[in-house]
């Protein structure tokens, strides 16, 4: 770095200004393809205990025009750092109300229900629960259909306007479940503050259960927990049968993960869910 003036610094070190300008070319791609609609939202099958569909988890792609299909791992962070996440925010809440609202008309599919992530910057932001509700009217969606999935620091930062958000959308019916359960560094007593209905057990418990007592024991007090508390629970991650039966002796009553349906585009999950769905 040399200075420029007393107080400023300019970096020429060229690794680094690459990087710099690599984060504001992708900013800027971001919002154009928030212009032009590059965003879909693949559907992940979620199960009760005797693998019919219950729902799913609608996960966000981006369709680049030149790089093809890009994983949220590679975008979703940049936008984090500005309000470009809320405007994502609201196009994953609008095509997954207007999937619900298509599904309501039919019979077979008018049960399932959709969860979408949530970011904290979108759920921090003033008219959050305004506009959610808004894009989930417009669309003619049933809002006890749509769940939110919260992660643990979302839900430790700013909690009293939390509470009170929460409590309006559920007021509506909306759901809301924690995601990625006990990653994060909460106090058990938090569960009991906010409207919930479902934890979300990590995958990374999932993963190790079958050859770690400890992932076990996590699995099994989870759900006993959220069998005490009146609250649901879904394992995710799951890849393998063992795991599925492993989770079965744990008590485990609701599943996603490879294993049963990968992440898939919207034609080819109502296709799965046709031949599978819970009656
Ligand atoms: P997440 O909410 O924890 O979603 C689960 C991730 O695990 C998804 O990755 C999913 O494809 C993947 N997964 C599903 N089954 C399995 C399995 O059996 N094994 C393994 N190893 N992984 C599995 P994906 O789609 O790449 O999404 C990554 C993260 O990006 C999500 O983690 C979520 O935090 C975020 N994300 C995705 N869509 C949205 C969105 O619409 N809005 C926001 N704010 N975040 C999103
Ligand atoms: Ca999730
Ligand atoms: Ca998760
Ligand atoms: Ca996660």
């Amino acid at each position: 770095a040399k200075s420029a003036g007393r107080n400023a610094i300019r970096f020429f070190d060229p690794a680094m200004q690459r990087m710099i300008d690599e984060r504001a070319r992708l900013q800027d791609e971001l919002s154009h393809a928030v212009e032009r609609g590059e965003f879909v939202l693949y559907y992940q099958p979620q199960f009760d205990v005797e693998q019919k569909i219950v729902g799913a988890e609608a996960l966000l792609r981006w369709q680049h025009p030149l790089r093809g299909l890009l994983a949220p791992g590679s975008f979703i962070p940049l936008a984090e750092t500005s309000d470009l996440i809320v405007r994502l925010g609201d196009i994953v809440l609008r095509q997954a109300s207007e999937r619900l609202a298509a599904w309501s008309r039919m019979p077979a599919l008018a049960r399932l229900g959709i969860a979408v992530n949530v970011s904290a910057r979108q759920m921090h932001d003033e008219d959050f629960v305004a506009r959610s509700l808004g894009i989930i009217r417009a669309a003619g969606a049933d809002p006890s259909r749509l769940s939110m999935e919260l992660t643990e620091s979302l839900l430790a930062t700013d909690i009293e306007a939390t509470i009170e958000k929460m409590h309006s959308l559920r007021r509506e019916g909306v759901c809301f479940s924690v995601d990625d359960f006990g990653t994060g560094f909460s106090s058990l007593s938090y569960i009991q503050r906010f409207p919930l209905s479902s934890l979300k057990i990590d995958q990374s418990f999932v993963a190790t259960c079958v050859d770690n007592p400890r992932s076990a024991g996590i699995v099994e007090i989870v759900i006993g927990l959220a069998d005490r508390l009146g609250l649901g629970h879904i394992a995710e991650g799951v890849e393998t049968a063992v795991q599925l039966e492993q989770l079965k002796a744990l008590g485990c009553r609701a599943f996603q993960g490879y294993l049963l349906g990968w992440p898939m585009p919207v034609e080819e999950f109502e296709a799965m869910a046709l031949a599978r769905v819970a009656t």
